[in-house]
């Protein structure tokens, strides 16, 4: 079966869902469940980061399918892709983007193509997807959450969560996992707030999850043929509850419409001009009108005889 989207494209039936270990389907089954049960019947999920950290194998991994294009080399998506899939009457989106990051800056190109792309929809989860196995962040990072801030508003980072791929890892320095996760988490989270300007006193209002994924094919897997952490955790259907609590947090979806794209002061853009131009006028037009006008009063006035 197929349906229809408002935009007018065709919307596939999520059959793949199938290819999941039955406890997988099972689990993702009731979470779809418990969205309807709160009348959401549509999540639209945008997935951004670097590139190669991961993002298009883990829109892979969740919907089940090789759905879009993953390159272990640059020149990975050029533009962003959604990929729709429908079951029991609910829709999934989920927008895979390029790399934000193109030659040691963030590409302002990529953003704008990102925006437009988005124009007229609402983005229900925002997935920030970054490799576990990353030892530091760097100014970089920082910046290409302030891209992100600027673009979408604060209020994307309530709609969040940060995503660590690779997670299939022997940590160094004889840390154990748990304390590797920790520290890798925690950093990047710190570098977040900075780049996203979230204060000391809004930590517990900006309150961000962080999932583990592991999207090789060479991922351990459970007793049930599930793909798990090394903490015994199967990731699919945990990663999935994460969206979906993101998704009922309360707070609302970010509508990416023409105001947000053109950046809130599009239209006060020349305001700023407005003072000087009346300025202007007052002393290159105004002044020197009313000093003629003076000066013909004084003519006229004048005695005839003088
Ligand atoms: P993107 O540029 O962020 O979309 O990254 P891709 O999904 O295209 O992945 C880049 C490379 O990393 C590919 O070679 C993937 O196979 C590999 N990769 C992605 N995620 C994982 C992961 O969780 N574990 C491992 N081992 N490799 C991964
Ligand atoms: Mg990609």
């Amino acid at each position: 079966m197929r349906g229809e989207s408002m935009a007018g494209q065709l919307i596939k039936e999520w059959t793949a869902i199938q290819q999941f270990p039955s406890a997988t389907q099972e689990k993702l089954l009731e979470l779809l469940g418990q969205l309807k049960n709160k009348n959401v019947n549509t999540l639209t999920i945008l997935v951004m980061g670097k590139g190669g950290v991961g993002k298009s194998s883990t829109v892979n991994s969740v919907i089940g399918e090789r759905a879009v294009t993953v390159s272990a080399f640059q020149s990975e998506t050029p533009r962003p892709v959604m990929v729709s899939r429908s079951r029991a009457g609910f829709t999934l989106n989920i927008i895979d983007t390029p790399g934000l990051v193109e030659g040691g800056y963030v590409s302002d190109q990529v953003l704008e193509t990102i925006k437009r792309f988005l124009l007229n929809r609402t983005v229900d989860v925002l997935l920030y997807v970054d490799r576990l196995d990353a030892y530091r962040v760097d100014n970089l990072d920082k910046q290409v959450v302030k891209a992100i801030t600027d673009s979408f508003g604060k209020e994307i980072w309530h709609k969040t969560m940060v995503v660590l791929t690779h997670a299939q890892l022997s940590p160094p320095d004889a840390l154990s996992y748990e304390e590797f996760f920790s520290k890798r988490s925690e950093s990047l989270l710190k570098c977040i707030r900075q780049g996203a300007g979230i204060g000391r006193k809004d930590i517990q209002k900006y309150a961000i999850s962080v999932a583990l994924v592991e999207n090789s094919g060479r991922c351990t897997k459970n007793e049930n043929d599930e793909k798990v952490l090394p903490s015994g955790t199967a990731w699919i259907p945990s990663l999935v509850n994460t969206i979906t609590d993101v998704a009922l947090n309360g707070k609302p979806g970010i509508l990416v419409d023409k105001k947000l794209i053109e950046g809130p002061n599009a239209n006060d853009r020349g305001k700023i001009y407005i003072p000087l131009i009346l300025a202007f006028q007052y002393f290159f037009v105004i002044k020197p009108i009313q000093k003629w006008i003076k000066q013909d009063i004084i003519r006229e006035s004048s005695p005839a005889w003088d």
